[in-house]
């Protein structure tokens, strides 16, 4: 009971009120196990799950026990695998070192790098970084990190999988090998990292209900149907769930502007998110999604795990991820802190035996959505006969064979039309021509409306009509 307060972990007065600030009343697991042992200086290696609050689980004790110097060398360095994570976490910074006055500088890819090396050079206590923009930096003398004291390795199984180990390799090579260093990761196997490697000793292990690799926070859902379906039936889900915030995962950038053009067109408040938007883009969209301007926000996995937003309501993943860490990642994004959330993964037939394999890793099985609001029969045949419709259109051999029926429709059309003229003139003829064969033809309407030739080519033409009554009577 008393432990579980952040007055008992061993903080100072000042990252208490910093707590306040960040609006946490109490530390999550991780952050009680974590936390009195970064302020003891001991090095840590940390499973936890996704949304488990590790972020404040290192930075908390990490600025509690290296004080701001605001000299040009940072003391603590941050290495993170997105631009968007490395943003989040000095958001969390930030608002500590409003009571602990640090001086926090972000250095990601992607912007100039310009007002990063100045904002070093002005001082710099605590530095945030993706490892390229680092490097970079490294590389021009921009920054000099003998000072550091603590190194944090955020979502370290991310990097590994990003292929940025030999980057982190190369940073750990710059530093004194006399640091403190933490590891954060969502999963930990022990053959993924190299311990002697990362850490000077042995690191003292934080692990967060290992047992269940996905939050209990998020209700998970699944939905088998075929890749022609998914289009309508995301948005009839959408439709369905208006006013809830929901993110929708997809394989590639492409799959991603898709989906983003579908749903726009179908008047849905939607942005999106991948490698190829610009920074701008990307912090617009978060910044729409968060404040709950734009309901839907569609992104790749390159993101997933940089996204924090409050409450939200649904992650679907439309493709199922490549590996099932992502998995795990993506659907972290619901369910955050104390809130609740679902997921609900899109799985095509020939994904089902990949997918049994996802849900033996995950330890279970995860129950079929309901679906009263979408007729799956209906919308597979739709999907079904334009496929067959698509298909036609490139079959060449289709194509040839509709053009040719359609030149020998026309071909008979064109046989078919002088016949009929010509069984049609005498008919139309004989309204004239047995009165008058120089008469002009004359409508029936302007020969009511013109006046007294009119009336003299009606008397003139009396017995004519009485021929064709006479001839329409005997036809
Ligand atoms: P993280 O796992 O660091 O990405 O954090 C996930 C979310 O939990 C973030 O939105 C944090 O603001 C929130 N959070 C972290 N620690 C706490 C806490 N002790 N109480 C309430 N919310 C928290």
């Amino acid at each position: 009971m008393c432990a579980n307060q952040f007055k008992n972990l061993g903080l100072s007065d000042s990252v208490l009120k910093a707590c306040d600030s960040l609006g946490y009343t109490q530390p999550t697991p991780v952050q009680t196990q974590a936390i009195p042992y970064v302020l003891a200086g001991e090095d840590v290696m940390a499973e936890a799950k996704t949304g488990s609050g590790k972020t404040a689980a290192f930075a908390l004790p990490a600025l509690d026990a290296y004080p701001a110097i605001k000299g040009s060398k940072p003391s603590i360095l941050i290495v993170t695998p997105t631009r968007e994570l490395a943003f989040q976490i000095a958001e969390v910074c930030q608002v500590i070192a409003k009571s602990t006055h640090h001086r926090v500088v972000v250095a990601v890819g992607g912007v100039s790098d310009k007002p990063q090396k100045a904002q070093i050079k002005r001082g710099v206590d605590v530095l945030i970084a993706t490892p390229g923009r680092l490097l970079d930096l490294m590389s021009q003398k921009a920054v000099c990190l003998t000072g550091v004291g603590l190194l944090v390795l955020d979502e370290a199984d991310r990097m590994l999988d990003m292929g940025f180990w030999p980057d982190v390799r190369t940073i750990m090579g710059a530093l004194p090998p006399a640091r403190q260093t933490l590891l954060f990761s969502a999963t930990l196997k022990d053959a993924v990292f190299d311990m002697d490697e990362v850490f000077a000793r042995q690191p003292k292990r934080v692990s967060v209900s290992p047992e269940t690799r996905t939050t209990d926070q998020v209700e998970q859902y699944k939905l088998l149907l075929p890749q022609d379906v998914k289009p309508p039936f995301l948005q009839a889900f959408l439709s369905e769930h208006t006013g809830k915030r929901i993110i929708v995962f997809a394989r590639t950038k492409n799959r991603v502007d898709t989906i983003f053009r579908r749903l726009s067109r179908a008047h849905i408040t939607v942005d999106r998110l991948h490698a190829d938007r610009s920074q701008n883009q990307r912090q617009r969209a978060l910044s729409a999604f968060a404040e709950g301007k734009v309901e839907v926000l569609v992104a790749t996995d390159v993101l997933s795990r940089g996204i924090d937003v409050q409450d939200v309501d649904w992650v679907i993943n439309y493709d199922l991820p490549r590996q099932a860490q992502d998995y795990v990642h993506r659907i972290g994004r619901a369910g955050r802190a104390n809130a609740k959330g679902n997921s609900l993964t899109l799985i095509t037939p020939d994904q089902e035996l990949e997918f049994r394999s996802l849900e033996r890793y995950l330890g279970g099985t995860i129950q079929e959505l309901a679906l009263p609001f979408f007729n799956m029969d209906e919308a597979t045949k739709i999907a079904q006969s334009r496929a067959i419709r698509a298909q036609d259109r490139r079959d060449p051999e289709i194509q040839q064979a509709k053009k040719e029926y359609k030149a020998r429709a026309k071909r008979k059309q064109r046989v078919k039309e002088p016949a009929r003229q010509a069984h049609a003139k005498p008919q139309k003829a004989s309204r004239f021509s047995k009165s008058s064969n120089t008469k002009k033809r004359v409508s029936p309407t302007k020969q009511r409306s013109s006046g007294a030739q009119g009336n003299n080519r009606r008397k003139q033409s009396k017995p004519s009509h009485g021929t064709i009554k006479g001839q329409a009577k005997r036809g």
